[in-house]
C-alpha cells in the first residue's frame, strides 16, 4: 500500500522535473537567438532578406531570415510595419499572449506541484507515521487464519464479541432498528491472555481490515505527533469503509490524570483528546470499531469509559483447566507428538496464560528437534515446563504448590456455599480459583433483585458471605493456618457492619442516632460502637462456621471440583448442591 502510494507520488515529481527542464531550455537556451537593433532589421527588410516575422507581443519581434538565421528585435508598434513586411515578401504571424509551448508546460508544472503537496500532506503522513506502527492490511488479514477458532478458551469474551462481529458485517441492519452499537470495546486482563488475538479474530471473522497501534508508541513523542498519528490512523481506517482499530496498552495514553499535579503530560492529553474526538466523529452506521486492550481497567481515565466511547468492557481472564487443555491441543495440533499427557499438563499449569502455554509447547518442540526424536513426548514437555516455570513470575511458581491451590479452593468454595445457603435469591454465576485482574481468586454473583432498600437481614447475610472464605479456611486447615487471603473480605465486612451500626440505625450502642450527624459528640462512645461491631461480626462468623460444618460434604465437593476445573459455573454449582 505504502509502496503503491509512493509510486503514484513519483508521477507528479517526474512531470514537474520534465516541465522545469523544458522551460529552462526554452527560455535560456533557445532564446539565445541574438537581439538585433531595429535599424539592422529595417536593412534586412529592405533587402528582402526576411522570410518570417512573428509579432510575439507588444515588445518583441521574432525574425527569421531566408538564409536560416534568426534574431529578435524591438517592436516599434508602428501601424505600417505589417504592411511593409508583407510588401517585402515576408510572412507575418501574430500571437497573442504566451504561446502554447509555454503555457502547457507551465500549467502542467503547477498541477504537478500542487498534487505533490496534496499527496505529501496525505500520503506521506500516513506512510511515515504508520509504518512504524505495525499496520496489518485488509488483504493479509482476510486471508489470514485468525478467527474465533484461533482463540482457544475465552468463551465468555468470544460470546460478548460476537455481536460486534455481526455489527461489523451488517451495520445497516442495526441502523434500521435504531440500535446504537458500541464504538469502542475494552478488553482487559492479564498479559498474554489473548486480547490482541481476540481483536484480530474479530476483524478476521467480520472480514474487515485490522489496524493496530500500541499506546506506548505515543509516549515520549513530540507534542502533537501522537494526536496526528491518531488522526491519520482513523483516516486510513475510514478510507477502508469498515475496520477494526486495535489500540494495545491503552493505559499509556488513557491513564487517569493525576489530580492536583496538572500539566503532567500534555502530549498524552492531546493524544487522548484526539482519540476521543475521532471516536465521536464517526457514525454508528459506519462499521468502524475501536478495540483497546489493557491489563487493568481501574487505572483508565473515566473519560474513556463513558457511553459512546469505550462503553463495552470485556474481561479476558487467565484460562482455567479446560481452556488450558484446549490451548495446548491447539498448539500441538500441527506438531508431531506422541504420548503426551495433555490433561496432566493442563492440570499443572495453573496461572499460565495462553502465551505461556504457547511458549511451553514451543520450548518442548525445540527440545524434540535437538534430540532428533521425531516427535514431542512427555519427557520434552517436562523439561520445557521446568524451563518456563523458572523464567516466570512468583505467582506462577507459587501456584505449583498444591497447598496454595487447595487453600484458595476452600476459601472460594466457602464464599460460594454460604452465598447459596444464606442468599439463595442472589445467583452465584461463577466461582473460580483463578485470580482476576481485579484481585486474587474470586467468585462472582449476579444480583437479580435490584431493590431500593437493603434490609438488615440482607446486610447480615452479605457479611456472612464475606466471612465464608476465612471460616472455610479455619474449619479445614485449623485455627493456626488461616491466611492473609481474607483481608479484602474483612475490609468489606467491617465497612458494612460499621455503617449499619453508625449510619443506618441498626445497632444498639447508638440506637437511632446517626453518627455523621452528631458532630464531635459522635466520637464519645466509639468504644461501645467498636465492641458492638466486633461482637456482631463474631456472632455472624460463628453462624457461618456452623453452616459450613453442617454442609461439609458440599464444601469438600465444591473445593475438589474447583481444584480440578478451577472455574465452576451456575450449572456445575447446582449439580454439587443437589447431590447430597
Ligand atoms: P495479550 O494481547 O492479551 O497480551 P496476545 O493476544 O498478544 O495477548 O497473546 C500472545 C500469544 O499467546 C498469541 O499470539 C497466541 O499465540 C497465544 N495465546 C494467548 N491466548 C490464547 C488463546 N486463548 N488461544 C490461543 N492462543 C493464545
Ligand atoms: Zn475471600
Amino acid at each position: 500500500m505504502n509502496i503503491l502510494k509512493n509510486k503514484i507520488l513519483l508521477i507528479p515529481i517526474i512531470t514537474s522535473l520534465l516541465c522545469i527542464s523544458y522551460l529552462i531550455y526554452d527560455n535560456y537556451i533557445v532564446k539565445k537567438d541574438t537581439h538585433v537593433n531595429y535599424s539592422e532589421f529595417l536593412k534586412d527588410m529592405n533587402n528582402n532578406e526576411i522570410s518570417q516575422v512573428t509579432i510575439k507581443d507588444n515588445n518583441t519581434l521574432k525574425v527569421s531570415l531566408k538564409n536560416g538565421h534568426a534574431y529578435s528585435t524591438d517592436n516599434p508598434n508602428s501601424l505600417t510595419l505589417k504592411e511593409n513586411l508583407l510588401k517585402a515578401g515576408a510572412l507575418v504571424k501574430e500571437t497573442n499572449g504566451t504561446p502554447l509551448n509555454k503555457t502547457i508546460p507551465s500549467t502542467l508544472l503547477v498541477i504537478s506541484v500542487l498534487s505533490i503537496i496534496f499527496m505529501a500532506s496525505k500520503g506521506f503522513n500516513v506512510s511515515t507515521s504508520l509504518s512504524s506502527m505495525e499496520v496489518t492490511d485488509s488483504k493479509d488479514n482476510i486471508k489470514s487464519k485468525f478467527n474465533f477458532t484461533s482463540v482457544a478458551g475465552n468463551e465468555e469474551a468470544k460470546e460478548s464479541l460476537k455481536d460486534i462481529v455481526d455489527f461489523l458485517k451488517n451495520p445497516e441492519k442495526y441502523k434500521n432498528y435504531g440500535a446504537r452499537m458500541p464504538k469502542g470495546v475494552i478488553l482487559y486482563g492479564d498479559p498474554g491472555t489473548g486480547k490482541t488475538l481476540l481483536a484480530k479474530a474479530v476483524a478476521g471473522e467480520a472480514h474487515v481490515p485490522f489496524y493496530a497501534v500500541s499506546g506506548s508508541d505515543f509516549v515520549q513523542v513530540y507534542v502533537g505527533v501522537g494526536a496526528a498519528r491518531i488522526r491519520s490512523l482513523f483516516k486510513k481506517a475510514k478510507a477502508q469503509g469498515k475496520a477494526v482499530i486495535f489500540i494495545d496498552e491503552i493505559d499509556a495514553i488513557g491513564k487517569k490524570r493525576d489530580s492536583g499535579k496538572s500539566g503532567g503530560s500534555d502530549e498524552r492529553d492531546q493524544t487522548l483528546n484526539a482519540l476521543l474526538t475521532e471516536m465521536s466523529g464517526f457514525q454508528d452506521s459506519e462499521g468502524i470499531i475501536v478495540i483497546a486492550a489493557t491489563n487493568r481497567l481501574d487505572v483508565l481515565d473515566s473519560a474513556l469509559l463513558r457511553p459512546g466511547r469505550f462503553d463495552r468492557h470485556v474481561e479476558v481472564s487467565l484460562p482455567d483447566t479446560a481452556a488450558r487443555e484446549k490451548i495446548i491441543n491447539l498448539y500441538l495440533k500441527n506438531k508431531p507428538h506422541k504420548g503426551i499427557n495433555i490433561k496432566n499438563t493442563a492440570y499443572k499449569t495453573t496461572y499460565f496464560s495462553g502465551a505461556m502455554l504457547e511458549n511451553l509447547i514451543n520450548e518442548a518442540a525445540i527440545l524434540a528437534a535437538k534430540d532428533n526424536s521425531g516427535f514431542i513426548d512427555e519427557h520434552h514437555m517436562e523439561k520445557a515446563f521446568s524451563t518456563v516455570i523458572a523464567g516466570s513470575n512468583k505467582i506462577v511458581r507459587d501456584s505449583i504448590k498444591e497447598e496454595d491451590r487447595k487453600i484458595t479452593a476452600y476459601h472460594e468454595a466457602g464464599h460460594a456455599l454460604i452465598s447459596m445457603l444464606k442468599l439463595p435469591e442472589d445467583e452465584v454465576t461463577k466461582v473460580t480459583i483463578i485470580p482476576t485482574s481485579k484481585g486474587a481468586g474470586g467468585y462472582t454473583l449476579s444480583i437479580p433483585k435490584d431493590s431500593a432498600y437493603q434490609n438488615m437481614q440482607y446486610l447480615k447475610n452479605k457479611i456472612m458471605v464475606l466471612l465464608g472464605g476465612r471460616a472455610s479456611e479455619e474449619i479445614i486447615f485449623g485455627e493456626n493456618m488461616i491466611t492473609t487471603g481474607a483481608y479484602s473480605d474483612l475490609n468489606q465486612s467491617t465497612k458494612i457492619i460499621t455503617t449499619m451500626v453508625t449510619e443506618y440505625g441498626m445497632g444498639s450502642s447508638l440506637g437511632l442516632l446517626r453518627k455523621s450527624a452528631m458532630g464531635s459528640l459522635g466520637d464519645v462512645n466509639s468504644n461501645e460502637v467498636i465492641e458492638e461491631c466486633k461482637s456482631t461480626l463474631e456472632e455472624l462468623y460463628n453462624e457461618v462456621k456452623v453452616s459450613l460444618m453442617n454442609n461439609l460434604t458440599k464444601l469438600e465437593r465444591m473445593a475438589n471440583e474447583l481444584l480440578e476445573k478451577e472455574t465452576l459455573y451456575a450449572s456445575d454449582i447446582n449439580k454439587i448442591l443437589k447431590n447430597n
